[in-house]
């Protein structure tokens, strides 16, 4: 085992490929970006589109195993090397996830609790779905959604759907019931390839317009709640055969339970805070199961605190360097577009 292909180009890719030269292993990214942040760090770049045929031929000749580092790689792409290769994690993870009605009956099928839900086609069947929730809910596209977009809330009863399927763009949605949450954490998991399966410890995570702000370790629940999401994350992993790391993310009610809202089939910006707090990072975890390497246990020597650097924010960079305790990761974006995630700081507390 010497060479592992990434498809897709960006930070989580970037970081997956430090951590797999610190590992001994070569690492090539399929990405149609020129110059992507995964590709500023790792050993070469096939420049694709992620279902070229050609391209996923050249990546399977050049590689012991391939892995992906986000949810929206095609299946069939995923698929297709998969019939000649190592595949990490398995395409059927990918398909779980990439719809999140499939994801929703998935999750209900391991006996994990998600918010009620409808499927929606058509403006007659959401107000149909509204009223069952008494006019409250979270309307989503099915596919493609990410850092809250293609989105829509309904707050109060009242609140009017005139519009709301085509707005969304007429393509098929979800209709979530609203769930009152006190606060949401995640648990980012691993599962080797000989079954042992180790988790991180929850993060409190704080969102700031859809995009994640800030992840808190340890999040402020019981130890029956910390038990309830790793026996989630056991349940999923099992359930699918998985191998490498995987980050789930969930609401969390008054009482402690816990709902889930979406898994993640790779390393996940909610676990970053693992490079400064553990000594084994979700990274390093992740190369270490799909390479067939023993895994780490997952323990925090250090309580923590990870901020995402977004945008403008990259313009504060002096004071976070001068922070004490405090490691900041950057990802080799040149241009800060508002909403663009260009770093983050993550710092000891
Ligand atoms: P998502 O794209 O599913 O991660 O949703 C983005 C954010 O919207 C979540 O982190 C929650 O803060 C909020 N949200 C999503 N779904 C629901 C729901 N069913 N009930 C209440 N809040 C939600």
């Amino acid at each position: 085992m010497r060479t592992i292909g990434i498809i897709g180009g960006g930070q989580l890719g970037r970081m997956l490929a430090m951590a797999a030269a610190r590992l001994n292993f070569r690492t090539i990214i399929l990405e149609p970006q020129v110059d992507c942040p995964a590709a500023q760090v790792a050993n070469g770049q096939i420049v694709s589109a992620y279902d070229d045929k050609s391209a996923l031929e050249q990546l399977a000749a050049a590689c012991d195993v391939v892995t992906y580092e986000f949810e929206n790689v095609p299946v069939d792409a995923a698929e297709c090397l998969a019939r000649s290769l190592s595949v990490f994690p398995p395409p059927r993870a990918l398909e779980v996830s990439q719809d999140r009605v499939t994801e929703k009956q998935f999750l209900n099928g391991c006996g994990i609790e998600t918010a009620r839900f409808h499927a929606i086609d058509s403006q007659e069947q959401l107000e149909q779905a509204l009223a069952d929730f008494s006019g409250k809910g979270v309307l989503k596209t099915r596919r493609f959604g990410y850092d809250g977009k293609g989105q829509r809330v309904f707050k109060n009863e009242g609140d009017d759907p005139a519009g709301a399927y085509l707005a969304l763009g007429g393509v098929p949605l979800i209709l979530e019931s609203f769930v009152p949450f006190e606060r949401e954490i995640s648990i980012i998991a691993a599962r080797g390839t000989d079954g042992t399966i180790a988790c991180f410890d929850p993060a409190e995570n704080i969102h700031r317009n859809g995009i994640l702000h800030t992840s808190t370790v340890p999040a402020s629940v019981n130890e029956a709640t910390v038990e309830a999401a790793r026996l989630a994350a056991t349940a999923v992993l099992t359930a699918l055969g998985y191998i490498g790391v995987i980050g789930m993310e969930f609401f969390v009610l008054a009482d402690g339970t816990l709902i889930a809202n979406e898994i993640a089939p790779r390393v996940h910006n909610s676990g970053h805070w693992t490079e400064a707090g553990c000594v084994v990072s979700q990274f390093e975890q992740h190369i270490r199961a799909i390479t067939g390497l023993s895994l780490a246990d997952g323990a925090r020597h250090s309580d923590c605190i990870m901020q995402n650097l977004i945008g403008d924010d990259i313009n504060d960079l002096p004071a976070w360097l001068a922070k004490p305790n405090a490691l900041v990761h950057l990802y080799g974006k040149t241009e800060a577009r508002p909403g663009r995630k260009m770093g983050h700081v993550t710092w000891l507390v």
